[in-house]
């Protein structure tokens, strides 16, 4: 963009750029020692029946409080993590943390983890879960891994290899973000998947945009067609709530069930709220 404004102007971006680029080596090398000085967490928000409300899972999101910086959102610093590698052993620590939280619920809830492409193509990833499963004793069907289509672009054929040993593990596999990225329909053939999860740029445009409002249709009818349960992210509010059953979403994430909670927050949260209608689980911001 700086240089098509000439040559001129060029020098003015240059020194920006390279706040932009310290920014970001400051950054990811915080991120290395993130993890042993305690400052990554994970918070979990409800995943439910959208007839009935019932939260069924939860899926951990990771959290990074810096020590100067404060909360640095996962849009910052995931992208940083996995172009350093560093998601590997965040990752890791992601799915043995959530696992053996998970594990001790005092309802044998589910687990949603995302798992990022590096770590999906990396040696052993299928040999990891399967100890971490081991380890926490975690029951493979209540733990669902979520992958974005990006993790299936650069070698579908590992990819393919992981996914099918994860399946024969008993762990589900949903794809998220559905629709947006690098979306295509045989990707839901070709790949072994459970679950569709909608993007939530879709679902908050229901009501203002039409076509947002096909789109949802129209991904809840291909999950009907090919027997794929499809979830709904991103809802906020009833109406949103109301279109979906209407088109016939059957599960739903999002505000209107609960912002993600920290640890501390959860186990009353699954002991108590667990069938009460959507404004009961709307809980305070974790972050
Ligand atoms: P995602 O997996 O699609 O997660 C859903 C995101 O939407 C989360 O953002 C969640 O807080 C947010 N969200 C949920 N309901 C609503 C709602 O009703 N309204 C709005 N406006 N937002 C809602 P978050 O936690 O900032 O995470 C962003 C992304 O970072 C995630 O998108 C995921 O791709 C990535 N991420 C988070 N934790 C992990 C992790 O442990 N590993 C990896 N590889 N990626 C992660
Ligand atoms: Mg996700
Ligand atoms: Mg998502
Ligand atoms: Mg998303």
């Amino acid at each position: 963009r700086a240089k098509q404004e000439g040559k001129g102007t060029y020098r003015f971006f240059e020194p920006s750029m390279s706040i932009q680029i310290r920014e970001r080596r400051s950054i990811e090398h915080d991120l290395h020692s993130a993890l042993n000085s305690g400052e990554l967490s994970l918070v979990y928000q409800p995943q439910a029946q959208v007839e009935t409300s019932v939260v069924f899972g939860f899926e951990a999101l990771l959290r990074w409080t810096h020590p100067v910086r404060g909360a640095v959102p996962p849009s910052v610093f995931i992208p940083i993590a996995e172009e350093s590698g560093l998601i590997l052993t965040i990752g890791e620590w992601v799915m043995r943390q959530a696992c053996r939280e998970a594990a001790s619920w005092s309802r044998p809830l589910n687990i949603s983890v995302n798992v990022s492409a590096l770590q999906l193509g990396s040696d052993g990833f299928p040999h990891l879960v399967q100890s971490i499963l081991d380890e926490t004793g975690l029951a493979p069907n209540r733990l669902e891994i979520e992958i974005t289509e990006t993790a299936l672009v650069r070698d579908p054929h590992r990819a393919l290899h992981s996914l099918r040993k994860l399946k024969e593990l008993g762990v589900n596999i949903a794809m998220d973000d559905f629709g947006t990225g690098y979306s295509s329909l045989s990707n839901l053939q070709a790949f072994p998947f459970d679950k569709i999860k909608i993007d939530r740029s879709f679902v908050q445009e229901i009501h203002t945009k039409p076509h947002a409002a096909a789109i949802v249709r129209a991904v809840l009818g291909l999950g009907r067609g090919l027997g794929l349960p499809v979830i709904a992210e991103g809802v906020e509010t009833l109406e949103e709530l109301k279109f979906l059953g209407m088109e016939g979403c059957v599960e739903a994430q999002g505000y209107l069930f609960g912002r993600p909670v920290p640890i501390s927050e959860l186990a009353s949260l699954i002991r108590d709220n667990v069938a009460g209608p959507p404004r009961a689980m709307v809980t305070a911001p974790a972050n």
